[in-house]
């Protein structure tokens, strides 16, 4: 379970809104029940349930199991997706240990603003699923050029399904993180688009395989190569 508060041993911690509720009638856990924990920075730690009423719940952290692991950082740039595929995406990167995820709007994309909230939910569940011990940053979403123009020059691979790019896992050998992957719309591209973005000397075409991919299966066949090949 994800808090945000410090984890030490014996200190109470107070869970978050919805919290309570989930530990008692989704889990049904029951004062003295053992629940584990992670906020981020203080690795992994069993805790007791000390009080549960309603919505409230306070837990104890009694023993850590694990210490906290730096992330690889290997981000995800793209396209805000239709609310479905987004919220996939926004899971299925976070399971694949995304350090961040970008949203980046670019001419073709059909989708103009994303629900900030609702993904960062959606990030939280699943690291709690997959057991992460961290969250990853969902970004503001801004104009793609605009990301570019502020971005620290970590390397980014724009995944491009049509024209000679070599394939990613070439792309790769030899390099660590941090490094990003950048998918564009439902719509791709635009020509003017991949050329200014490409003269950016961080920004390199991938591909991933000869077929089109729709964009959320480019985002995630991306991420799973860039995590086998430079990740952790
Ligand atoms: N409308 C485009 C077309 O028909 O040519 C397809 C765009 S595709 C659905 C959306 C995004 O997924 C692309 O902008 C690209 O970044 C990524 N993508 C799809 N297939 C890919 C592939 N084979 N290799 C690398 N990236 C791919």
């Amino acid at each position: 379970l994800y808090v945000e508060a410090d984890l030490a041993e014996g200190v109470d911690v107070p869970c978050l809104p919805g919290q309570g509720h989930y530990l008692g009638q989704v889990m049904r856990k029951a004062e003295g029940d053992a629940v584990d924990l992670f906020n981020g920075r203080d690795g992994e730690w069993r805790a007791s349930v000390a009080s549960l009423r309603k919505d409230k719940a306070i837990l104890v952290p009694r023993q850590r199991l694990r210490p906290q692991a730096a992330t690889a950082d290997i981000r995800l740039l793209l396209a805000p997706l239709k609310r479905d595929a987004m919220e996939w995406v926004v899971e299925k990167a976070t399971e694949l240990g995304v350090a961040s995820i970008h949203p980046v709007f670019t001419a073709r994309g059909i989708v103009g603003k994303i629900n900030h909230e609702r993904l960062s939910t959606i990030a939280r569940e699943a690291a709690e699923q997959c057991e992460r011990l961290d969250l990853p940053t969902i970004a503001p979403a801004m104009d793609l050029h605009a990301a570019l123009e502020a971005w620290d020059g970590t390397p980014i691979f724009v995944g491009h399904e049509r024209g000679a790019a070599p394939p990613l896992p070439t792309l790769l050998a030899g390099r660590n993180p941090p490094l990003a992957l950048l998918v564009g719309p439902e719509g791709g591209f635009t020509k003017q688009e991949l050329d200014v973005v490409g003269r950016r000397h961080f920004v390199s075409s991938a591909a991933l395989g000869p077929r089109i991919l729709r964009a959320e299966t480019a985002a995630v066949a991306g991420l799973a190569v860039l995590q086998a090949l430079a990740g952790d």
